[in-house]
């Protein structure tokens, strides 16, 4: 069981930073987030596009807004459950909670903070009766190590960056690359496109256009595919692993049965003071939630962060009186009685 004080299920920018304020308080953290890589949206949606309304930032594109805050947090050193969801939550007769994750990990904390932004992306699935049987026995939807598929013959379906970007990538890793398309025109980069019909002319790639995968055959494991084209017919074709890309949709999944007030598909919190739920202990911060003139911006995540930080520290330490200084004069006096000039030695002092 892992155990911390501050349970951060999303490690989008809200849930980044709320480690950062979460540390200044000398309070551990640790990030549960279904995607393999943190950053929420900003990572997996536009990491390329510039932002402009970041204070003190008149341009940052939102990839480098990702590597910045993993910089500032890792004096902290925040634990990571990556490329899992989360999936239930008990509370305990000590008044903590267990979540554990689709996985089965499970994690321990007195305070949870929900920062799961749009939800948890799922992947879109194509409509292949018993592709669930596959998952994890050569059906995969997101690729998370491609060292899997070294020498193993792979079949990637999808028209977009993703489908293309990878098919390039496997060329050199997997010992057979098929890409199956349903139309002739791809939708991804132009560059890539052109890489992809290159890499198909030297027969690195067998490139499979206007047909779907519609069947997958295979006991323990997968072993081939059926594909329905739409001039040549039924084709069978031997495979290790499929990997449809197609997309992944935001859902606030399994979090919307916690008996939490829910809105319009937000975590509805009081916003008069810290952003707790309707359950005592569960906080809900950044686009999760809802309340009276909300904006879904980064920096409402980052401000919700840190007021959601002095309350769970008021319930982590009930005991102990914290008085609010700037981190750069003096700070830390009042959780470990010294008073430093520099924020570098705040951060040091309190790891
Ligand atoms: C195209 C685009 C442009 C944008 N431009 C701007 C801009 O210029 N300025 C600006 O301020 N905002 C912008 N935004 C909005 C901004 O990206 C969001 O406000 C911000 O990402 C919210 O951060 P978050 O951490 O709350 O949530 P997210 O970034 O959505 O992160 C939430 C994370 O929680 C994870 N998660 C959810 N549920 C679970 C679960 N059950 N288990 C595990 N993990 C879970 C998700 O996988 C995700 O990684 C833009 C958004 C988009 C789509």
């Amino acid at each position: 069981m892992i155990k911390t004080d501050i349970l951060i299920i999303g490690a989008g920018p809200t849930g980044l930073f709320t480690v950062f304020e979460a540390g200044l308080l000398k309070l551990k953290t640790h990030l549960i987030d279904a995607l393999p890589q943190p950053g929420g949206q900003c990572s997996e949606i536009y990491p390329k596009k510039p932002i402009y309304d970041i204070p003190g930032f008149p341009e940052v594109l939102a990839g480098d807004l990702v590597d910045n805050l993993m910089e500032q947090i890792k004096p902290f050193e925040p634990g990571f459950t990556l490329g899992e969801r989360a999936d239930t939550i008990e509370k305990l007769e000590d008044d903590t909670f267990v979540v554990t994750t689709n996985k089965g990990t499970k994690h321990n904390a007195p305070v949870v903070a929900i920062a799961g932004g749009l939800g948890s992306f799922e992947p879109r699935k194509p409509p292949i009766p018993n592709i669930v049987n596959f998952e994890d026995k050569g059906v995969a939807y997101i690729i998370r190590d491609p060292e899997v598929y070294r020498d193993k013959r792979v079949v990637i379906a999808g028209g977009g960056d993703s489908a293309l970007d990878w098919s390039i990538f496997l060329a050199d890793v997997a010992s057979e690359v098929t890409l199956v398309h349903r139309r002739n025109e791809f939708r991804g980069a132009l560059d890539s496109v052109e890489k992809v019909a290159e890499l198909s002319k030297l027969g690195k790639i067998n490139l499979i256009t206007e047909a779907e995968v519609k069947e997958l055959h295979g006991d323990d494991h997968l072993t081939s595919i059926g594909i329905k084209h739409k001039t040549k017919g039924d084709i069978v074709q031997d495979t290790d692993y499929f990997i449809p890309l197609f997309g992944l949709s935001p859902k606030l999944g399994p979090i919307g049965d916690w008996g939490l007030e829910i809105e319009k598909n937000a975590i509805k919190v009081d916003n008069s003071y810290d952003y707790q739920t309707n359950i005592p202990g569960i906080y809900a911060i950044g686009d999760v939630n809802t309340y009276r003139g909300k904006l879904k911006l980064i920096l409402s995540g980052f401000h919700e962060a840190t007021l959601m930080c002095q309350s769970a520290y008021q319930r982590i330490h009930p005991d102990k009186k914290y008085v609010m200084k700037y981190t750069t004069v003096g700070g830390v006096e009042g959780f470990d009685g010294t008073k430093k000039e520099a924020k570098k030695e705040v951060v040091k002092s309190i790891v």
